[in-house]
């Protein structure tokens, strides 16, 4: 029996998907791709999927949506190509430096949805304590995020290393088993024994999910809080996989634990837009699901988005929100003026 076999067809992921909701169409659906995989037919649905995996939340059969898309897909030579420089955050800096203005579709779109990458932090003290893993496109595409979680370790009395990779989420997505594997071995053997921070918290679900003893940020920082408050008004966005996993719920521990006022936005958990690189190559799409995010913080009346997970901020700073991730709060909320 296959994981598509599970799936009795009521219909309760379709709200929760995002591409269903732009396309209303059932080959965007999940349910029309497991479909697709039951029949083996091929369908564009398939490409289409953004793996935020919303509708495992929202599935009463326990249907087991991720594990049936990753084991169906088949990465594309783009698709290939970008994850493999984001694996090295140096060479993803020094090719997006050395790009701007290259007359290409898929060079042009990611200048306009990623405006600036810097080099990645380096730093490293003798006998470090505890791994800072910011994941590959926080370390290229919010440095002074990296900065503040470093110092928010620092402060707590740890002597830290920051290793810059990436955790593969992008290549699992897409179906490529052997490298995303690979990435998760070269992980586990850099993070043995060691106590690893992970400051993107949808690369921290994955690696949970593959198996590696991490903590995401916000456990580090609830396990590591003082009696600290912040003067804040927020709205709260609640990346995919992180919400799968519980780890959202975290955060918004923090959030509460540090009396930062929330004023929720409609499902805060509705995805971004940008599924990892799907904002990249699915631009049409994305740009509707994007827009649909947009409407659901626009309700909110907050400019302020707090998102811990770098592609949802890039996402949300494209439509005009002031993304910021928990450790940015915790240092400090001077310079976090929403106008
Ligand atoms: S995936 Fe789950 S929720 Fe969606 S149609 Fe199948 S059984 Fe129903
Ligand atoms: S993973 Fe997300 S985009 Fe893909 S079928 Fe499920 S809800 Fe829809």
């Amino acid at each position: 029996m296959g994981l598509e076999d599970a799936c009795v067809h009521c219909g309760f992921c379709l709200e929760a998907c995002p591409t269903y909701v732009v396309t209303r169409s059932e080959i965007h659906s999940p349910r029309g791709r497991i479909t697709s995989v039951r029949l083996g037919i091929s369908s564009e649905g398939i490409e289409t999927c953004m793996f935020c995996r919303r509708c495992e939340l929202a599935c009463p059969s326990g249907v087991e949506y991720g594990k049936l898309i990753h084991n169906v897909r088949q990465e594309n030579a783009a698709k290939k190509a970008l994850n493999l420089v984001m694996e090295k955050p140096y060479l993803a800096y020094r090719l997006f430096k050395s790009s701007k203005g290259l007359n290409s579709r898929l060079v042009r779109r990611i200048h306009e949805l990623i405006p600036n990458m810097d080099e990645p932090l380096e730093y490293r003290e003798e006998s470090p304590e505890v791994i800072l893993f910011p994941g590959c496109l926080m370390s290229v595409a919010f440095r002074k995020t990296v900065d503040n979680a470093l110092h928010f370790i620092k402060s707590r009395g740890y002597r830290v290393e920051i290793v810059n990779g990436c955790c593969g989420l992008s290549h699992y997505s897409e179906g490529d088993k052997a490298r995303s594997n690979a990435l998760i071995q070269q992980l586990n053997e850099k993070f043995k024994g060691k106590r690893v921070v992970s400051l993107s918290s949808n690369c921290s679900a994955h690696m949970r999910e593959m198996g590696l003893e991490i903590e995401d940020f916000s456990e580090f920082a609830l396990s590591e809080l003082r009696d600290e408050r912040r003067e804040l008004i927020v709205t709260v966005h609640d990346p995919c996989h992180a919400n799968l996993l519980g780890i959202t719920k975290v955060t918004r521990k923090v959030v509460e634990k540090l009396g930062i006022r929330v004023v929720e936005m409609d499902e805060p958990s509705f995805e971004c837009g940008a599924g990892g690189g799907y904002f990249i190559h699915h631009p049409e799409i994305a740009d509707k699901v994007m827009e649909v995010k947009a409407e659901k913080v626009k309700k909110s009346g907050q400019k302020l988005v707090l998102s811990t997970n770098p592609a949802c901020s890039l996402a949300l700073a494209f439509k005009g929100f002031k993304p910021v991730h928990l450790a940015d709060v915790l240092e400090g909320v001077e310079n976090l003026n929403p106008s």
